[in-house]
């Protein structure tokens, strides 16, 4: 709005001008014309930015839950104002109904039976619910603008007939009734989880899709990640008044409930307590609540209050010191990747392993100190990398958990003042070297619940997505690549960012074209193998021949090591760069590398009597799957070289 009002009063300064011009004067009015047009085109430039042209949908949700925790059903009421931001005009919408995915039968049930490598966690036993173990999400009755509508659920996903179109910047109200039963927890959500959690309240609610520039995201739940309409959240739950809950968001009513979030009586009604939360600029909303749940909080400097929720015993003694890693770990992560925005987090014990939700997580709990440190570390990550940086996770499953891999492996280096060498990301390589190796590599621009194995999904996401970040720091340089990660996340906060909007930020910041990087990391499986293939000389000059053996191109360091002790390392930039990493110590950048030719030749002005060794990529930042040629001794393998 701000940037329109803004075009139309230079509209009209342009036009009364251009009434009060003396019409025989075409050249002073040519000049002026294009004065004004350069004047309006440099303002417009003030207002394009990283998002120019981008918009996003708006979801204000009030829903009122009444729970059973004896029949583990539960009633809900639910407002949802939806606000179409989009430029399209909108006929029907979709919502999740993640719960029905835990049903013999359902989508998620039997591709966990026909996937080569089944998550262990799910194998066969959604075919094995009884009635009473199922989860289901049941709407009864749905009404935009209080017009009944038509729906029908079919899976997952609830289809719904709209009674008028929305129409752009339009906003309507959505009111439904409906009834839910928490699944025997098998994946991620669900009640009485291994550890003995009763309620890991995720994907719980009827929750719309997302629509953006994409259309559409009504993909059923087969087991992979989300992607959710940002929005305001307020959430009030009934449920006994034993149960000790945790959530997304800020408690609304600490007095009336007590239970370590104040030191009040709590106020029952009918032996039920009423949880009021609120969670402001989130994409969604989990909960958790159980009987033994020991409550504690600490505070992190300038960041956020923390919350621990956890079931006291033997097997979860470290919990007693969780509280100081993360708040270093918060720290950390606020001063290397950008300031966490919420005032609260929780770390609740609940789930089957870690999984990421807004301002919380839910984690396994019983775990040797350094398993609970890194999965925690690992999950608060997530509130950088899907928290906040909404990325859909099943198109870009890389930019969040890769991403989170990445400052993960530091974060633990950090905390436990570990030396990873040659760098924290090795174990990434190494991972992504064997995915290699045993052919079962997808491209990571796959959709993540289309991947034919499991583990070609995880190690994509996990590894080569950490690998990415690792190999922009050697191609663009280590202050670009810090500097940019900071811009990435502060102009794409609270949004949807892609992998594009990565790459153009990536591409500001440090002045190069990285068009390419991406087509071949993201879109292929292209490997990289570079070889010192020769080294000879003369008197006075050595030459060198590099040669790609492999299907993707990058930059190389070269170090050269001198028999006096002293080595430079030469950068050769790709000429699709259009340009180089900044000059550091020691190095010195030679004539750029046509992506097209095999072989590069390198001339260095001193004899190879004067050179010790030479080696390709010695900061190990790439990730090269064979390394055995990318060394040389010339001393020791001078009879090979020189004649
Ligand atoms: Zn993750």
């Amino acid at each position: 709005m701000k940037f329109l009002s803004k075009i139309r009063k230079y509209q009209s300064i342009y036009l009364t001008k251009f009434d009060n011009m003396d019409p025989k004067n075409d050249i002073v009015n040519m000049k002026y014309l294009l004065l004004l047009l350069i004047v309006t085109i440099s303002t417009i430039g003030n207002y394009l930015s990283a998002q120019d042209g981008y918009w996003q949908q708006r979801v204000n949700y009030f829903m009122d839950i009444d729970m059973d925790v004896k029949t583990h059903q539960f009633n809900g009421h639910q407002l949802l104002d939806y606000t179409n931001n989009s430029p399209d005009t909108l006929m029907r919408v979709f919502y999740h109904l993640y719960f029905n995915a835990f049903q013999p039968g359902s989508m998620m049930d039997v591709r966990s039976r026909t996937i080569a490598d089944p998550d262990g966690r799910v194998m066969d036993r959604i075919s094995k619910l009884l009635p009473d173990e199922i989860g289901y999400l049941k709407v009864s009755s749905l009404q935009q603008d209080g017009i009944p509508l038509k729906f029908k659920t079919v899976g997952t996903i609830l289809e719904v007939e709209l009674a008028k179109p929305i129409l752009p910047t339009a906003t309507v109200r959505f009111n439904m009734k409906f009834q839910g039963q928490v699944p025997q927890q098998i994946r991620r959500s669900g009640r009485d989880n291994a550890e003995g959690v009763a309620y890991s309240m995720s994907q719980w609610y009827p929750k719309i899709s997302e629509y953006d520039y994409r259309g559409w995201h009504a993909n059923p739940y087969v087991g992979r990640e989300f992607h959710g309409v940002w929005g305001d959240f307020e959430v009030k739950l009934h449920i006994d008044k034993h149960y000790t809950v945790a959530a997304s968001g800020y408690l609304q009513n600490p007095s009336e409930v007590g239970h370590g979030y104040s030191d009040k009586k709590p106020k029952s009604k009918r032996g039920k307590l009423i949880w009021h939360f609120k969670a402001p600029n989130v994409h969604d909303f989990m909960w958790a609540a159980d009987t033994e749940y020991k409550h504690v909080t600490a505070q992190v400097p300038d960041g956020p209050t923390l919350h621990f929720f956890y079931i006291p015993d033997s097997a979860t003694i470290h919990w007693e010191v969780l509280p100081e890693y993360t708040i270093k770990a918060f720290t950390y992560m606020s001063d290397h990747f950008g300031k966490y925005p919420y005032q609260k987090y929780s770390i609740v014990q609940g789930g089957d392993g870690g999984m990421e939700y807004p301002m919380a997580t839910l984690i396994n709990g019983k775990r040797s100190l350094r398993s609970l440190v890194g999965v925690t570390v690992h999950e608060l990550i997530h509130s950088w990398y899907q928290g906040v940086l909404g990325n859909n996770e099943s198109l870009f499953s890389w930019m969040d958990e890769g991403f989170t891999t990445f400052a993960a492996a530091e974060v633990m280096d950090y905390l436990f003042d570990d030396t990873t060498l040659p760098h924290p990301q090795i174990s990434h390589f190494n991972s992504y070297f064997n995915l290699v190796k045993c052919g079962m590599e997808e491209p990571l621009s796959t959709h993540a619940d289309h991947f034919n194995f499991n583990k070609a999904y995880g190690t994509a996401a996990y590894n080569k997505g950490s690998v990415i970040l690792r190999q922009l720091n050697y191609i663009i340089g280590e202050k670009h690549f810090r500097s940019g990660m900071l811009r990435y996340f502060n102009e794409w906060k609270f949004k949807h960012p892609e992998s594009n909007d990565f790459k153009r930020v990536m591409e500001k910041e440090s002045g190069l074209e990285l068009d390419w990087y991406f087509e071949y990391w993201i879109n292929s499986t292209k490997t990289i193998d570079y070889s010192i293939k020769s080294a000879d000389g003369n008197i006075d000059s050595t030459f060198i021949t590099l040669e790609r053996l492999g299907t993707m191109v990058m930059p190389i360091d070269l170090k050269v090591s001198y028999t006096d002790g002293t080595w430079e390392l030469i950068n050769i930039p790709l000429r699709i760069m259009r340009g180089h990493k900044p000059v550091e110590d020691q190095m010195k950048v030679a004539e750029a590398w046509p992506w097209t030719n095999p072989n590069y030749d390198l001339v260095l002005p001193r004899s190879p009597d004067q050179i010790n060794s030479l080696e390709i990529d010695p900061s190990r930042q790439m990730a090269d799957i064979n390394q055995d040629n990318n060394f040389i001794q010339l001393n020791k393998d001078r009879e090979g070289f020189i004649k």
